[in-house]
């Protein structure tokens, strides 16, 4: 019988969620959609010194906010609950012992400064990786050096333990990895992973393994950067006698610097003036603000096609996906292998396919919601005629405002270019004319109606259309280019245009002569 498909997403709780663990999370859930199965959120809090107020709600908004749903959680609750792993504290020591017992792991009592001393000394007769392995174990303080009472001993004291998987000394580990293909590891190149540590938790690697086999996870996919801890994983489901269940493996392509040279970081992000974070992040610490790409006015679908397409491809020219379309088009199969690029004008590409799919009504609530702010009074029906004429240019949201300001505030400034090359006494003139027929012209007019008005001037002073363009265009809006200037025109109306006109003509007049 076919296995049902369970995955998670599993997080740490250690910070604002990195948007590589966004695509981590999205993957996951087109992987489980599309199989019919079921999408976990498992809160992976066992390091308790890493723990950072804040994250665990920062992670469940994120995740809510770009439209993955949570089938069992921490706050779905579900068959397996708890789904946070401080909170399942007593079920891992269990799994420990039987190792222990078994001979696959071993106690170990070494102090702090003992491990110090230890790596000092390997390091000194130029080991270039000190760890504790199969090689090092056996001149430390633990349950295969020392004496069996002596070890008792130490254990009914109370002393500080940890408990450390025995890994062999030659043996190779393999995992047939859905991404990669088969991978290899020679366990001497492993360390002898702390499994349960001194304050009764238990470390990553064995409340993820112990956790994924409870929960009956039948596919693991997280990035890359777990590849390396694979390994350990899969020595612990063997030992523990759970090969047959194990989960299946896919580990995601690395997210690259934007030039392609190493990891991304949030510092590359900052460098590049991009968000590393879905949303808003304070560090409670700090109390210093990260950006996230909602608040820079990214849509959660526009993100959510863009981290798509961040190490993973449709095989086919379409671009342009809702989350119903990934979900029937996703396949592990069609993830590369190889790092990819964060390309942030693809997003910024993707943001604008979004914003112009959407009617010239709901483009007008942005540009509302700003003049609310600025205090101005506008109708939806001008908001979405202004909407109208800007949405091929916008990228965000709160361009319509900033790239729309003109239409209701009167330019102080124009652009030097402009006027310098487009300026004379002789378009002064007709300009004026323009804005003198447009002060007798009635306030509501509309596009045809200014262009005509705009003809009868230029025929009478026998000059063509493009001698006054652009500065007639820098006299109402300060700036060289911009949407169809006749419907501007009429948006803005014929008596505020007037207006404008004559102010520019006399700040610009001023200017020439100076
Ligand atoms: N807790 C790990 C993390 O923070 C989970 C890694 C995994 O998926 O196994 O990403």
């Amino acid at each position: 019988m076919e296995r049902e498909v369970r995955v998670r997403f599993a997080p740490s709780p250690t910070g604002a969620l990195h948007i590589g663990g966004v695509r981590t999370a999205l993957y996951n859930y087109l992987f489980a959609k599309k199989h019919g199965g079921k999408m976990l959120l498992r809160i992976e809090d066992t390091d308790q010194t890493r723990f950072v107020p804040g994250a665990e709600d920062y992670i469940l908004n994120a995740l809510a906010w770009v439209g993955i749903k949570i089938d069992e959680g921490i706050s779905e609750g579900g068959p397996f609950a708890p789904y946070r792993q401080s909170e399942r504290k007593s079920m891992y020591m269990q799994y420990a012992q039987k190792l222990v017992a078994d001979g696959n792991a071993y106690y170990a009592f070494d102090t702090p400064e003992e491990l110090d001393r230890m790596r000092e000394e390997l390091k000194a007769a130029k080991v270039a990786s000190p760890q504790y392995n199969s090689i090092t174990r056996v001149r430390m303080k633990n349950s295969l050096t020392l004496p069996e009472d002596e070890v008792k001993k130490k254990l009914e004291a109370g002393e500080a333990y940890v408990i450390r998987l025995k890994v062999p000394r030659k043996d190779e580990i393999r995992l047939n990895d859905l991404v990669r293909g088969w991978v290899m590891w020679h366990s001497s190149t492993l360390d002898d992973k702390v499994l349960m540590k001194s304050d009764g938790m238990p470390t990553y690697h064995l409340a993820n393994v112990v956790d994924d086999h409870l929960m009956n996870i039948s596919h693991v996919i997280r990035g890359e950067e777990w590849l390396p801890s694979a390994p350990t994983h899969v020595l612990i489901y063997k030992y523990l006698g759970w090969e047959d269940t194990m989960p299946q493996f896919a580990h995601l392509p690395l997210l690259l610097k934007p030039d392609g040279n190493g990891k991304l970081s949030k510092r590359d992000a900052d460098k590049h003036g991009f968000p590393i974070f879905p949303m808003e992040w304070q560090d409670p610490f700090t109390q210093e603000f990260a950006a996230g790409f909602k608040n820079e006015g990214y849509l959660p679908e526009a993100l959510v096609n863009f981290l798509a397409f961040l190490g993973w491809n449709p095989g086919t020219q379409q671009e342009i996906f809702s989350m119903e379309q990934l979900v029937e088009a996703f396949t592990i199969e069609r993830i590369g292998k190889s790092g990819t690029k964060f390309d942030i004008n693809k997003a910024k590409w993707f943001n604008q396919q979004y914003l112009k799919e959407k009617t010239d009504d709901q483009l007008a609530e942005y540009l509302l919601a700003d003049l609310a702010k600025n205090n101005i009074n506008c109708s939806l029906e001008k908001a979405a005629a202004i909407c109208g004429q800007l949405k091929e240019r916008v990228i965000f949201p709160q361009d319509f405002w900033k790239d729309g300001k003109f239409f209701f505030v009167a330019p102080t400034v124009y652009d030097e270019a402009v006027v310098s090359s487009k300026w004379n006494a002789e378009v002064a003139n007709i300009i004026g004319q323009f804005g003198s027929a447009l002060q007798l012209a009635a306030n509501d007019i509309n596009a045809d109606e200014v262009k005509s008005t705009l003809n009868v001037v230029l025929e009478k002073n026998d000059a063509k259309i493009g001698k006054i363009m652009q500065a007639l265009r820098v006299c109402i809006t300060g700036v060289g280019s911009g949407p169809d200037l006749m419907q501007l025109i009429a948006l803005i109306g014929s008596h505020e245009t007037a207006q404008r006109i004559a102010q520019a003509i006399a700040v610009l007049n001023n200017k020439v002569q100076a």
